[in-house]
Formats: structure tokens, C-alpha cells, sequence
């Protein structure tokens, strides 16, 4: 395995491993057949890719689509592996140039359709190059107790026939038992290994609230990943046009998909997408599937899904790099409604299984738990911490309701006196002393729970009701959704639930988001992040084909100087060194130079505290004391670098210190109070955790330097 790790480093820049990558590769070095389920993001490619490359001869990999095939061979390509694909797409001359590949025997990885694989002639072609193992990628594609069943799967039935001295591994970030044991019997596998890994993504943050100004609420969103990619997925082609042409408007780039669109129209917008042309894809369902985009940042849902599976497949393509990203979901009782009626056209037997995942679906919406173990209990995994500190209820951003138990109680007793013949928007009426003319005439103003809850909105009061559905005190029944109090409410002793009300508050950062920005200048990764585009366009190939967000948020970090340095990045092998190391390295240098900052081993990375070399230069702490005696008298910033011979910026480093030492609340004399004020008003929405919202919010009028200033003065409460 040493030779695999050395692989990893050459390779790909990486020097661990993800959980059970090791033994996933283990299996392919030693010649095991193996079934791998790990989640999306895991790095299932790298269990076959890097051994591919350490075995002799040449893996094939069955793929199910185009074009994870194609993004598949141009990563490994830009990495220095030989890799590449053969479809029914290809020209005539790319066929010959990778069939002379073969035969000279240079080929590492080729990638194939499952169709492909069982054409005669292809096999005859196989049977005479040099084939070290098989890998099924998608695997669950065979079984039609997945999700995506493909017939063209079925046909890879006969490879175990085909190829009796082969070993086959086969790979699925589909759970479910049923599927797994599917796949290793329609591939007769021999004895395999199967390694499941855990489902949890620690990296991803959940939050579900009920809609209320979806088009407001999406916003606040936006703003927080402006620039960023991001997917914002809706129920009906109509909601995509209009939200999509509505984001645009509003100073966005977005755009759609749907299976309503031209083909051509949803290439380009895809493509628009993973090129970073555009920021934000607004789409149906029918949006995702072979989409590889490792740095999409968030995916909003602006309404429910049908199933928690979905749920979890479209969230799940937030954050494939193992960078932090936010699912962010926006419901209503009455996407409950359009999906029952879309549902109720199916028949009758699979239309009473997706009620029951929809409305599984809904009590997770409306459960007042932690979403990551909810999700995971779903899926038969059980969540072994208490709080998972990345979900909008661990994260305490669930205001709960004060007087609850009086609430609770007021609702029980409405549903008890209404006698099981009302919804839950009726109840929510009668409860807050509506004066609708149907409460009246139905005399229901004479109960003596009417306007039991007349202090608090109808929105409110509905949402409560849900939760206490959610928490099984409540049952839904009927076409009309008629409330019932459970067994579990008619046991009510003091012990009562409790429920939440969705708060204004700024949302919190998740831990793993903190440590992944932890030692990171913004302002470069930007920097950087505009020069890597700009690489990949003149290149032809999407941005995290030249290095991924994790790379460069790697580089902000370090800063590295010199070459040697820059292959210390995670996410640089030696082909991206060779090929973008001088390109980057200036870039970094003219940056630090600019903003005065420090680089290479002076950079500090999370966690480390490296010294400054020692020599005649003053040390950090006789600087910093120097700096506060001249900031302590009120110089300006100007005055103190050129008294000092220290770069603006730097001294801006020394001030932010002083600021902090100090507990100053006022950046003043520095920083005038009304830019205080402007920034003020920026991080009450935005949160202070990071700048970039704020600087985009303030069009980028203030430095970076300037709002970490103000933050810290609004840190110290000022
Ligand atoms: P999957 O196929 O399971 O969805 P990928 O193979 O696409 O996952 O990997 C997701 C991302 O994680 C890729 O950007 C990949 O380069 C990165 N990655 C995989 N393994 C490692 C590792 N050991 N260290 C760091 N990054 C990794
Ligand atoms: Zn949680």
C-alpha cells in the first residue's frame, strides 16, 4: 500500500486517505472482488483510479453516461493519468487515437458504456489488450430495486463469463441492502468484499424552515454564497422559468433546467453551470444526474421533495469536495398537496408506497430533531452523537416557543372540541379567533378554545400544528387531512413537547465550515479563484478540472513561495505543479506583496503556530507592542507604516490585534463610524463568520482589511 499512497501524493496531491478508501483499494491490489457503497463525495473514483495506475495493464470502467465518462477522463487526464473513454459519440479519429494507445500498451483506465462492453467485436478487441481489472461504476444501476435501473445494466450479467480471470469491483453510493445484494448476485461476484461506509456528511448543513416569502427567503441564502455555485431545485418547470428569470433580474446569474427545454438549451445551461458562467442552476429533478460539480456550495430546495431518498440525492450534490456546503429546504403543507395529486395518477399500488415516503417526507420537514440524524435514521444508520453541530436545530437556530405547553394544550383541546372534522388551516382559524364567515356560521366561535391563541399569527399556529404531527400527537387522515389527537396526546402528563418557531436570526456557522476557512485569506482564494477560471477557459475545461476550491482554499492558506512549497498544496500532484505552479506562485506573490502579507512557512495553517525565523528583524511581539503604543496614541495607518517601513496592510494587521486586545467597540480613528455602521448592517443578516457576504453586500466599496476591523469592533459588541 505504500506504493498506492506514493500514488495518492504523485497523482492527486493527497496525502490520507477517506474512510475505507484504504480497503476499498486494498481489495483491487490483492485481487478481491469488492462491492464499495459510499455516499456522494466520498471518493469512490480514487478506490479504483489510483490502483489502476499501480497494477499492470489497463482498468475498464463501466459507466452508465456520456458524460461522467468524458468529466471522469478529462480529471484524470489534467492529473497526468492516461485515461480515456470510448462512445458512440466520438469521431473517427478520437476512436483511432485511443485504440493506438491501447495497443501500445499506455493505457491506464478506459472508460466504457455497459453496452459497449458486450459488443462482439469490442470484446474480441479487449480479450487482445492487457486488462489488469473491471470496475462497474453506478452499480446500482443493475438492480431494479434502485433508484435509476437501467436495462443496458442487465447485459453486464454475462462480464463474469466473458472475462472468468478478471476481478470485478463494483461501486454505488445506493444503500439499501436489497440493492446491494442484487449487485453482487447479477455480477456474480466471487466471494466479495463489501464495504459500506458511513452516510453521514459531515461537511453538509441542514436547515428546513416553511416557506413563507419563498423569493425573500431564497435570497437570504444567495447572499451568503454570492458567487458561489449553487443548485435551487422546484416542484414544476412553470416555478423554474419564473424563478429563474426572477433571479436575473434581480442582478443574478442563473439558470434553468427542465425537461420542458430544448435539448440543446439545457446542454448550454449546463454547461453554462459547470463552467462557472453562471452561479445558479434553478431546476427540476430532472437536473443532477451525471452532474460531477464538485464546488456546489448549496442546493435550496423552494419546495418539499416527494421521498427522503430524493431529499437526500439532490442535497447530496452540495459539497462533493468534503468543502462545507449548506441544503437549505423551504416547505409548505400545500407542496404536500400538488405531490399527492401527482401522485394519486400512478396506480393504485405504488401510489400508497409515495404517500407513505411523502409523508415520511413531511414529518422529517416539520420534526423538531436533528436533520442529520433524522436523515440517517432513515436510512437505517443511527447518529452516535447527541448534536451533530450542523443542522439548524443542533445549531440552536429553532427559537422555542415560551409558553409551549399552553400552546400544545390549546391545540389539543381545538382538535378535540372540532371532533375530528377539520384541517389544520381550520384549526389554525378557529384558534387565533378568526371571524371568517365559515368559522361563524358553524358557531365554532362558541368554543372554548376559540381564540385560545388570538396573540399569535395563523402561519405560526399552522406550523405548531404540523410539528405535533410530526411528533405523533396529531394524525392526519383523509383526503382532507382531518386532525385527530393520537393515543400519544390522550397520555399527555407533563412531560409535553415542545415546539419551535423559525427565527429571524443570523444563521450560525457549522464547525466544519469554521475549520475549513480557519488560516484562509479570502481575499486570495478569490484572487486565486479568478485566475483558475480564467486557466480553465483558455483551457476549454471546467474550473475544478484545474484545481478544486480545496486546492485553492489550501494555497490562500499556506502562500506558498517557492515550488517546493507549492507542491505542498493538498490537491497538487505533479502534473498540476508542473502545469499551474508558476502561474499560481506569482499570482500569490504579487497578492501578499500587495496586501502585505505574509507567505510560505510564515503563512499559518489551522491549527499551527510556526515562528517567525529569528534574525535582526524584530520579533512579532516587540512589533505588535511597538504598533499598539502608536495606535494608542491615535496615528493613523499611514503614519505608523511609514514611521515603521511595514506595508499598509501589515500595520492593518497589527491594528486589528490592537482593536482586539483592546476591546475596542469603535474602529474610530481608523475606520469612520459610518462605515461601522455600514458593515453593522450587513453582518445583523449575514453573520459575521465570514467577510465575502459582507464585502458583496457592500459591492466590494469597502477592503476586506476595513470590514475585518469594523467585525471585530462588533465582535467586542460594539
Ligand atoms: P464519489 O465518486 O464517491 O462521489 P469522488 O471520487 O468524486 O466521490 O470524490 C469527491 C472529491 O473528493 C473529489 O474532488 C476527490 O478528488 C476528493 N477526494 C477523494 N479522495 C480524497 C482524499 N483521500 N483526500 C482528499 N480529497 C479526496
Ligand atoms: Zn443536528
Amino acid at each position: 500500500m505504500e506504493r498506492i499512497e506514493n500514488i495518492l501524493k504523485q497523482y492527486w496531491g493527497y496525502t490520507s486517505f477517506r474512510p475505507l478508501q484504504e480497503e476499498a483499494m486494498a481489495c483491487v491490489m490483492e485481487g478481491r472482488d469488492s462491492v464499495v457503497v459510499l455516499p456522494t463525495g466520498g471518493g469512490k473514483s480514487l478506490c479504483f483510479q489510483a490502483p489502476a495506475i499501480a497494477l499492470p495493464g489497463m482498468a475498464v470502467v463501466v459507466s452508465p453516461l456520456i458524460s461522467l465518462m468524458k468529466d471522469q477522463v478529462d480529471a484524470l487526464v489534467a492529473n497526468g493519468v492516461r485515461a480515456a473513454c470510448i462512445h458512440s459519440m466520438m469521431s473517427d479519429a478520437e476512436r483511432r487515437a485511443v485504440d493506438a494507445e491501447i495497443r501500445s500498451d499506455r493505457l491506464k483506465i478506459l472508460y466504457v458504456s455497459p453496452e459497449r462492453l458486450v459488443q462482439d467485436r469490442f470484446l474480441a478487441y479487449l480479450h487482445a489488450a492487457k486488462v489488469s481489472f473491471l470496475v462497474v461504476d453506478e452499480a446500482h444501476c443493475i438492480s431494479q430495486w434502485g433508484h435509476d435501473f437501467r436495462p443496458e445494466y442487465r447485459q453486464l450479467r454475462g462480464l463474469r463469463d466473458t472475462f472468468p480471470n478478471l476481478h470485478v469491483h463494483a461501486y454505488t453510493a445506493t444503500a439499501t441492502r436489497h440493492v446491494r445484494e442484487d449487485i453482487a448476485s447479477e455480477l456474480a461476484l466471487r466471494d466479495p468484499s463489501v464495504l459500506v461506509g458511513s452516510f453521514d456528511r459531515p461537511n453538509l448543513t441542514y436547515r428546513a424552515e416553511p416557506r413563507r416569502d419563498s423569493f425573500r427567503q431564497i435570497n437570504e441564502v444567495l447572499a451568503r454564497h454570492s458567487g458561489e455555485s449553487g443548485i435551487i431545485y422546484c416542484i414544476s418547470r412553470r416555478e423554474v422559468d419564473a424563478l429563474c428569470e426572477r433571479l436575473n433580474d434581480a442582478g443574478h446569474h442563473a439558470v434553468a433546467y427542465h425537461a420542458g427545454m430544448a435539448d440543446n438549451d439545457r446542454r448550454n445551461n449546463q454547461e453554462a453551470f459547470i463552467r462557472d458562467k453562471a452561479d445558479i442552476m434553478v431546476a427540476t429533478v430532472a437536473f443532477g444526474m451525471g452532474i460531477d460539480k464538485p464546488d456546489v456550495r448549496y442546493v435550496i430546495h423552494a419546495g418539499m421533495p416527494k421521498s427522503i431518498e430524493h431529499y437526500q440525492q439532490e442535497s447530496g450534490r452540495a459539497g462533493r469536495d468534503g468543502l462545507e456546503a449548506e441544503c437549505r429546504l423551504f416547505y409548505s403543507g400545500a407542496d404536500f398537496m400538488i405531490w399527492k395529486n401527482i401522485l394519486s395518477k400512478v396506480d393504485a399500488e405504488a401510489a400508497e408506497a409515495a404517500f407513505s415516503k411523502l409523508e415520511e417526507m413531511q414529518r422529517y420537514c416539520t420534526g423538531l430533531a436533528c436533520r442529520r440524524a433524522a436523515l440517517l435514521s432513515y436510512f437505517g444508520e443511527r447518529y452516535p452523537k447527541e448534536r451533530c453541530g450542523a443542522c439548524d436545530f443542533c445549531l440552536g437556530e429553532l427559537d422555542t416557543v415560551e409558553n409551549s405547553p399552553t400552546v400544545v394544550r390549546a391545540i389539543l383541546t381545538c382538535v378535540d372540541e372540532l371532533g375530528a372534522m377539520a384541517g389544520p388551516t381550520y384549526t389554525a382559524l378557529v384558534l387565533t379567533g378568526s371571524t371568517e364567515e365559515r368559522v361563524l356560521a358553524k358557531g365554532h366561535n362558541q368554543l372554548g378554545s376559540y381564540g385560545s391563541l388570538a396573540s399569535e399569527d395563523q402561519r405560526s399556529v399552522r406550523d405548531w400544528i404540523e410539528q405535533l404531527v410530526s411528533q405523533d400527537y396529531l394524525e392526519k387522515t383523509g383526503e382532507y387531512h382531518v386532525l385527530h389527537c393520537t393515543q400519544k396526546a390522550r397520555e399527555l402528563d407533563e412531560k409535553l413537547p415542545s415546539l419551535a418557531r423559525t427565527s429571524a436570526r443570523p444563521k450560525r456557522v457549522s464547525k466544519a465550515a469554521a475549520q475549513s476557512w480557519e488560516g484562509v485569506d479570502e481575499g486570495l482564494f478569490e484572487h486565486l479563484r479568478a485566475l483558475r477560471k480564467h486557466q480553465a477557459d483558455t483551457l476549454g475545461v471546467p474550473p475544478y478540472v484545474v484545481l478544486t476550491d480545496a486546492a485553492l482554499r489550501d494555497m490562500a492558506r499556506k502562500r506558498p513561495r517557492t515550488m517546493g512549497e507549492f507542491l505542498g498544496v493538498s490537491g497538487v500532484g505533479h502534473k498540476k505543479w508542473h502545469d499551474f505552479g508558476e502561474i499560481f506562485l506569482g499570482a500569490i506573490r504579487d497578492y501578499c506583496e500587495k496586501h502585505g502579507l505574509s507567505g510560505g512557512a510564515a503563512a499559518i495553517g489551522p491549527g499551527q503556530h510556526r515562528e517567525r525565523p529569528s534574525g535582526r528583524r524584530l520579533s512579532v511581539v516587540e512589533r505588535e507592542r511597538q504598533t499598539a503604543a502608536l495606535f494608542a496614541e491615535g496615528r493613523s495607518i499611514e503614519e505608523v507604516s511609514g514611521q515603521l517601513q511595514l506595508a499598509a496592510s501589515t500595520v492593518e494587521g497589527y491594528l486589528l490585534k490592537f482593536i482586539e486586545n483592546e476591546d475596542r467597540t469603535s474602529p474610530a480613528p481608523w475606520v469612520s463610524d459610518g462605515v461601522l455602521e455600514r458593515v453593522r448592517a450587513c453582518a445583523q443578516d449575514l453573520g459575521t463568520e465570514r467577510l465575502k457576504p459582507i464585502y458583496e453586500a457592500l459591492e466590494g466599496e469597502i477592503e476586506y482589511g476595513l470590514i475585518r476591523l469594523c467585525v471585530a469592533c462588533i465582535k467586542n459588541g460594539g
